[in-house]
This record gives C-alpha cells, sequence and structure tokens, in this order.
C-alpha cells in the first residue's frame, strides 16, 4: 500500500462503485468484501487505519460466552462460526487460547460446566478443543497467581486471540491487492447529492488540506462511534443510531499474573466480566462499559473504571498490582446500537444492524471485531442493492488474509541493502529496525503514532518502552521518507503527548 500513488487514483473522474467510509474492522471487511466481489471500490480513513476501536478491542476472537449467559444463542453460534473461519484464513495473526473460568461452589461449577460444554458444541467442527472441568489443584497449575481463597475448581475451555490492529491492515493489504484503493488521512466532509440521492463523497486529505470530489454508485458508512456524526452530514434530522460505550483495559506484565492460561471472571459482583489474557508475552487485564455521551477518536479512563479494574484484578489474584505496574493503559469505544436504555449497556446487543436513508447511505452499526466478515457480507449485498450493481456473492468465507510470506521477504530486503536494520528496536521486545521501513514501503505508516501504535505493538505493550524508543524510530522513518531534523523533533513531540495518554499516573 503506497499512500502517493493510492491518493493519486482520487484524481479519477470516473465513478466508483463503491465509497466505504472508515478504516477500522467494518470498513477494512467491506472494501475486502466489495474488492474481492470484483466492485470498483474506495476506503477512506480520516487518520490512520485502525486508529478508532479496532485497535483498541481485548483482543479476543470469540463466540462471546457471556452472550451465551444472556441467551444470545444466534450471536454466539454466528460468532464461533466466524472464530473458526478467521483462525484458518489469518494464522499468522490468530492463536488458540486456553481460558480458565474459576468457581467457588458447587453449583458455580455445574452452571459454568454446562454452559461452556454447550459454548463448545455450538462450535461443531470449528471447536478450539474440548471444555475440561478441573478441580482447585489442577486450576492454581493453569491459573498460578490465582488467590486460592474459597477456589473450588474451575472450568477450562478455549477460544482465539489476535492482533487486532495489524489484521485489519492486513484485510486492507488484502483488499488493494484485489484492486481497491485504500487510504488513510483522508476525511469524508460532506456529501455530493443529486436529486436527495447520494452520488458522492467530498474528501479532505487532512496533510495537504486538499479536498477530492469523488463520484459513488452507493457510499457505506462504516464509522463505529462516529456513525451520528456521518448520519448527521447526510441528514441533520436523523436520530442517534450508535450509543457509545466505553471499555479500559490495563497490560501488565507476565510476572504479575504468571501462566500461559487466561483468567476469565463472567460475572463479577456488579455483573461484569474480567478478563486477564496473555497477549505479545505481556497479561491484558479489562474490561468495563460504561455509557458515554460523545466519542473521542483518544477516549479517556474514568476514575471509577481504573478502580473497579484494579479492586476485582487484586480480588482474584495474589500478587498485589497497584496503578506504577501498569505499563499501558488503552481504551476504546463500542459502538452499540442505540436503544432508548443509555443506562446501562452491557445488557445491549452485540448484534449489528444495517440502515439505509432516503438518499441511498448504507450504515453498518455496532456488532464486533469477530463477526466483522459476516458484518460485510451484510453491508456489500445491500449496498449492491441500492448502487444497482450487478449481482455478485460474497467470495470471502476461505479468502486467506496472509501477508506473512510478503513481509518476511520485504524484511529480508531491507536488512541485506541495510544489515543495521537487523537490530532490535528495544532489548526487551522481538521487533527489529527493519519493521519500521516496511511499515512505511507496504503498509502505510506515515508518522511515529502509526509504526508505535497499530503496526509495531509497543505502545499497547509498554507505552514507557514506545517513549524511550520514539526518537530512533523517527530517526529510521526521517531517512526513509527523507524528512529532516525538524520533522523528527516534530514527531517525538506529538508521539510523547500521545504516549503520555497511556501511562497510567
Ligand atoms: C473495550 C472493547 C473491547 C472489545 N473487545 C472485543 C474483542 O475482544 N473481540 C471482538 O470481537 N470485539 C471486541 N470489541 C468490539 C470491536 O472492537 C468493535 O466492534 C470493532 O472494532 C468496531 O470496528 P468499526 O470499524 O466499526 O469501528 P472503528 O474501529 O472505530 O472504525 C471506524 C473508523 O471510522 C473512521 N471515521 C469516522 N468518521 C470518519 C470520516 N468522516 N471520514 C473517514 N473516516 C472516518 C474513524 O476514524 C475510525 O477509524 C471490543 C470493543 C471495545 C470497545
Amino acid at each position: 500500500m503506497n499512500r502517493p500513488a493510492q491518493i493519486s487514483k482520487l484524481k479519477d473522474s470516473g465513478i466508483w462503485d463503491m465509497v466505504i467510509i472508515g478504516g477500522g474492522a467494518t470498513g477494512a471487511g467491506a472494501a475486502l468484501d466489495a474488492a474481492t466481489r470484483g466492485y470498483k471500490t474506495l476506503l477512506i480513513e480520516q487518520y490512520d487505519f485502525a486508529k478508532g476501536t479496532s485497535s483498541k478491542s481485548t483482543k479476543l476472537v470469540h463466540g462471546g460466552v457471556r452472550y451465551l449467559q444472556q441467551g444470545n444463542v444466534k450471536l454466539v453460534f454466528e460468532a464461533l462460526r466466524e472464530r473458526g473461519r478467521l483462525l484458518k484464513n489469518a494464522p499468522h495473526l490468530t492463536s488458540t487460547q486456553a481460558f480458565i473460568v474459576p468457581v467457588y461452589s458447587l453449583w458455580q461449577k455445574i452452571f459454568y460446566g454446562v454452559g461452556l460444554k454447550v459454548y463448545d458444541i455450538l462450535a461443531g467442527s470449528l471447536s478450539l478443543g474440548k471444555t475440561k472441568l478441573l478441580n482447585a489443584k489442577q486450576t492454581i497449575q493453569q491459573l498460578p497467581s490465582i488467590n486460592p481463597n474459597k477456589l473450588f475448581g474451575g472450568i477450562m475451555y478455549f477460544d482465539g486471540q489476535f492482533d487486532d490492529s495489524n489484521l485489519c491492515i492486513e484485510i486492507l493489504g488484502t483488499a488493494e491487492k484485489n484492486g481497491a484503493t485504500i487510504i488513510n488521512y483522508c476525511k469524508a466532509i460532506g456529501f455530493i447529492k443529486d436529486n436527495h440521492k447520494i452520488t458522492g463523497v467530498e474528501i479532505m486529505d487532512t496533510y495537504t488540506q486538499n479536498i477530492y470530489k469523488v463520484n459513488a454508485k452507493v457510499v457505506v458508512n462504516a464509522t463505529g462511534a462516529f456513525t451520528n456524526e456521518v448520519v448527521e452530514m447526510d441528514d441533520q434530522n436523523q436520530q442517534d443510531f450508535v450509543t457509545p460505550s466505553q471499555g479500559i483495559h490495563f497490560v501488565i506484565n507476565k510476572n504479575l499474573f504468571e501462566g500461559s492460561a487466561a483468567m476469565m471472571i463472567p460475572k463479577t459482583d456488579d455483573g461484569r466480566v474480567l478478563f486477564a489474557v496473555p497477549w505479545y508475552g505481556k497479561v491484558i487485564l479489562g474490561t468495563t462499559d460504561t455509557p458515554i455521551k460523545k466519542s473521542n477518536i483518544e477516549p479517556k479512563a474514568l476514575e471509577e473504571e481504573i478502580k473497579f479494574i484494579l479492586e476485582h484484578i487484586n480480588r482474584y489474584g495474589t500478587q498485589k498490582i497497584a496503578r506504577a505496574d501498569v505499563n499501558t493503559i488503552f481504551v476504546g469505544l463500542r459502538p452499540l446500537i442505540s436503544t432508548k436504555n443509555k443506562g446501562n449497556t452491557s445488557g445491549v446487543s452485540r448484534e449489528h444492524a444495517l440502515h439505509i436513508s432516503l438518499s441511498g447511505l448504507v450504515s453498518i452499526i455496532g456488532g464486533k471485531w469477530t463477526t466483522y466478515r459476516k458484518m460485510a457480507i451484510h453491508a456489500i449485498d445491500n449496498a449492491a442493492f441500492v448502487g444497482k450493481l450487478p449481482k455478485k456473492n460474497c467470495v470471502t468465507a476461505n479468502l486467506p488474509i496472509d501477508l506473512s510470506v510478503q513481509k518476511l521477504n520485504a524484511i529480508q530486503q531491507i536488512i541485506e541493502a541495510n544489515p543495521e536494520y537487523a537490530n532490535k528496536i528495544h532489548a526487551g521486545f522481538d521487533y527489529q529496525l527493519a519493521e519500521i521501513v516496511y511499515a512505511i514501503r507496504h503498509q502505510m505508516a506515515t508518522n511515529v503514532e502509526d509504526v508505535l501504535s497499530r503496526r509495531i505493538r509497543l505502545l499497547y505493550l509498554d507505552a514507557r518502552v514506545a517513549m524511550h524508543v520514539a526518537p530512533n524510530v523517527a530517526i529510521v522513518m526521517a531517512k526513509e521518507l527523507n524528512k529532516d531534523e525538524n520533522w523528527i523533533q516534530q514527531q517525538v513531540t506529538e508521539f510523547n503527548d500521545l504516549a503520555a495518554k497511556y501511562i497510567l499516573d
């Protein structure tokens, strides 16, 4: 993906079959679906790909045990199918993860044991492993950091895990390989209409402020927590489609929550779910479900959310985790389908919805990362109908999303040309300097944040380490992009300002 080459296509005066607004999981899935059906597709993202919620998930490819508890069997069944497909189609960015639900009575063991057996049965041939009942000793073996006090046993089940932003970028890379035009830092700022029908989009390149007007047979709104704003751009009188709900996560070092299994608490005393999940050698703790009024691209954790996670993890673990132990705090916004009850979002459905406005704007709303492909099918089937495009079937069910061989070869070439780039970015992590160059040449990274947040996940693994390496990353980038000392300074300042928000004081 090369940005200048893609931008030049905006000058094309022809008509796009589909313009997709939003470069998170939903938009990326829609672009891949549309491009592989043969539609002439353009996707624009106002910031960087996956800068919104799609880099800030709990990183689970899951059916959602909690939704089973809520009785939403259809959603779980569908998500388990998608989980299986995703693990097959993108094996290098996904993995199977063992989870343990600790239980404190025989009744809990029966209740959760039966529920998780059903979860397993619903996965059918796409099951990732058989659910097992554990006694207290076996549970402690799997979760060495669990508080043994009153522990009765545990249930081990299997789910998927992934690298969310990198999957998003590879879905977009695969869409581009299939003919789509994909551009970051381009914002939809208005619709072009003819006789009240949308016929195109006004787009601003946020780097140059250049404005482009592109014609489209149909426009898909895949803007997640920002859906309401784009809908309003079409029709100021529309009701809210999305109610954002915030979820926070901490990332801590492995020695504070040991073992290779993840812990899942289906119901804390105030009815929430708590996870402790190993990820890239660290552990992610989360999450919360707090309704908020206005979407922000970098949402801020509330003090009560921080206290909730600390208090509950310390209740279930033996090592006492303090604020200073948190390497990174990150916050995402669930784009939940709007309901009248805005007070409690943990009960709102994680299913998706589709809305077609009178002017023909196709908005795809809600859902979850795991079901992005299903959402894409729904969106593109309807968009093709609205745009009067020739009917073509979806082909993504078994389509590989795997650019790992391309990456390996490119990294090798970068190192052959400059052996210094084989060095690590930081001694504590496996990332090489060559990956910075790869991110620029092949993944449309334009600044230090793009590299250290969403391609190399250092900001999410340890924000202080990310700040520490930022100057060196900026120097490598400046060399590749032919930038000067001022650019380096500005990049480091901007990145440090952002990274400071990922540190828990
Ligand atoms: C705390 C939390 C944990 C979660 N954990 C999981 C999990 O473990 N597993 C799972 O399956 N799901 C999970 N989810 C759900 C999942 O992350 C989201 O459903 C999914 O990422 C939403 O993707 P999206 O593309 O709709 O939204 P986003 O990723 O937010 O993408 C929308 C994009 O649209 C762009 N945009 C907005 N306006 C414009 C404009 N005018 N022009 C151009 N671009 C624009 C935004 O910049 C943004 O990048 C979680 C969600 C949260 C909040």
